[in-house]
Formats: structure tokens, sequence, C-alpha cells
């Protein structure tokens, strides 16, 4: 199918658009899992951060709306909740939710930043081990420069002697059951590398420099929102990176996104088809509606809003 297109000079084709040309919808399939998005608050304040999360932000997660939290995720009984923020793991009460929650999915995951996983110390840390959380980190790069030009002085330091902590703790090592994933995606203007040949990388520097293990590496395009966004406009280099998101839109990831299984609740409670929606504000079936509204998670074949950001998760290998 064709459809001719006009676009302004310096933006791309909508995306809802490019879609349509496709013959491709996006809506729900069965939504299995629930990502908790606890807060802005983090001890980084990264140039790529979609939610513009830092040190000074207010917004964390309360012990009300996790009790809500914990009621919808035992109702709808989710394959999988993912945790994440900011820096989850300075989120007060963040252990009493992370409990609460285990007897409700065989898969639970706390994202983190690493340097704010290390500030907890190692109760905390035995803590996530003995919950069998799995840890999906990120660690955008095996180069010293490249990770703290992306997120600060000294955080790849601070990064690799966690990864030492935690291998040490058995995550990451086979044979424990303790998964522990690593996140990369690029410091500048520019798409990932391809994942696979990025583990093996990953995998080979990792061990034979440093002597650490993981299970596994995923590599993502950073998100044209929030702070990444205005990264790009004031260095001169949105438009030619939406083009470039663009120009890699592979109609294969449709199928995959997550936004077809997964959904997103804020700090606040308010339901999103994805953590991006959330950043970009643009709450699930357009109105904010509270977690302790819903019975379960939206039927399969429910619309989720098509928006240009959408393009980072289509880019490629795509974001699922
Ligand atoms: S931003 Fe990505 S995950 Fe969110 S709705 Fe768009 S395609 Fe789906």
């Amino acid at each position: 199918m064709s459809e001719a297109v006009t676009v302004e000079p310096g933006a791309v084709e909508p995306f809802a658009s490019v879609l349509r040309r496709h013959g491709l919808e996006l809506t729900r399939g069965e939504t299995t899992a629930l990502q908790v998005n606890v807060g802005r608050l983090c001890n980084q304040a990264c140039r790529h951060c979609h939610l513009e999360a830092g040190p000074g932000r207010p917004e964390v997660m309360g012990p009300e709306t996790m009790d809500e939290v914990v009621r919808f995720a035992a109702r709808a009984g989710f394959a999988a909740v993912d945790v994440t923020g900011g820096a989850p793991e300075l989120v007060p009460d963040i252990l009493d939710l992370l409990a609460a929650l285990r007897p409700h999915t065989p898969r639970l995951i706390l994202r983190s930043n690493l340097t704010a996983l290390r500030e907890r110390g190692p109760e905390f840390w035995g803590r996530l081990r003995d919950l069998g959380v799995v840890i999906v980190t990120s660690f955008p790069s095996v180069s010293r420069a490249q990770t703290d030009a992306q997120r600060g002085a000294g955080v790849w330091e601070q990064s690799l002697d966690m990864l030492r902590r935690l291998n040490e703790l058995g995550y990451g090592v086979e044979g424990t059951g303790l998964e522990l994933d690593l996140v990369s995606n690029p410091a500048g203007a520019f798409l990932p590398p391809n994942q696979c040949r990025a583990e093996e990388r990953f995998r080979r520097d990792l061990a034979r420099r440093w002597g650490i293990v993981f299970s596994h590496l995923y590599s993502f395009a950073n998100v044209p929102l929030g702070r990444y966004r205005r990264w790009l406009e004031e260095s001169g280099n949105l438009a030619g990176y939406l083009e470039k998101l663009a120009q890699a839109f592979n109609p294969a990831t449709v199928g995959g996104l997550m936004c077809r299984t997964q959904l997103s609740v804020a700090w606040d409670g308010v339901l999103y088809d994805c953590d991006f929606h959330l950043a970009a504000g643009l709450p699930l079936g357009g109105r904010p509606r509270h977690v302790s509204e819903c019975e379960g998670p939206p039927p399969a074949g429910t619309p989720v809003a098509a928006a240009d950001h959408c393009y980072a998760c289509t880019a490629g290998s795509g974001f699922t």
C-alpha cells in the first residue's frame, strides 16, 4: 500500500502516517507486564534522560500509591513487573514495594543506574538477592571517557565497582538464577550498534579486562524527549536525529513493541501506554486514569497512541 505524504522541510513524516502506509496499526496485544515508574528522583542528571530525572526532582511514589499498585498487580497477575525511575533505589519504601509485589509476579525487575545502588550498601543488595529481583542496569559503554561524558565524572569507575559487587553476590553468574542485565545507549545523536555484536564486545571486554560477567545486554536508541531532546535542539542535531530514526523505520518491529504487552504506571498512579508516553504527558486512552480505577489491563485490540517519538522504538532492530 502506498500513500502520497507531504512533510514540511526539517520535519519527518508523522509516525501514524508511516504506519498507515505500511498497512499497520498500533494496538495492544495481551498486556502481560506492568512497568512501575516510582519517580524522577535520581543521583545523576544524564544528558540522554527522557524523563529529566535528577537530584532535585520531588516526584516520587508515596506509600498509598504503592499500595494501589500492589493491589492492581495482584488483581491482574502480570507475568512481569518492572520497577523503574529515576533511580528507584533512592525512593523511600522501595524495598517494601518490591517485597509486596514479589508474591504477585514470577518476574520482578529493578532498573538501576549502579551508582545509586552502590550508595544503598550491602544490606539493600542482599535483600534484592533474597527477593530474587532481576537487576537491569544502565551501563552505556565499556569506555570510561564515553560513560563519564554521558553520565558524569567518576560514574564509570563506580559502576564497574558495583557490577563487581553484584557478581560477588552471584548476580550475572551462570547457575545462580540471579539475572543481571546491562542496557547500553549511544552517547550522541546516532543509533546504537547491532545488539548481538555489542553484547559480544561487552562480554569479552568486561570479562577479560575486569573479570565481570552479566546475563544479557540490550542496546537501545535514545528517545527524543526531555533532556535529550533539549540537547538535540541546542546542538543542532534534532532534525538530523529524527530523520535518522525515521529512515531506520523497520515495520517488522511493530508486532513486538513493548506498548503492545506492557502498561506503565507513574509515581502518582496515572496509567500510560509506556514510559515514553509518560514522559511526553500522553495518558492511556487520552485522559488521566488512576490505577485504582482499573480492574485489569486494557483488552487486546485497544489502540495505542502513535507519536513521533515512537520512531525511536521502531528503528533498526527496535526497542521491545
Ligand atoms: S514510544 Fe514506543 S513503546 Fe511507546 S507507544 Fe510509541 S512505539 Fe510504543
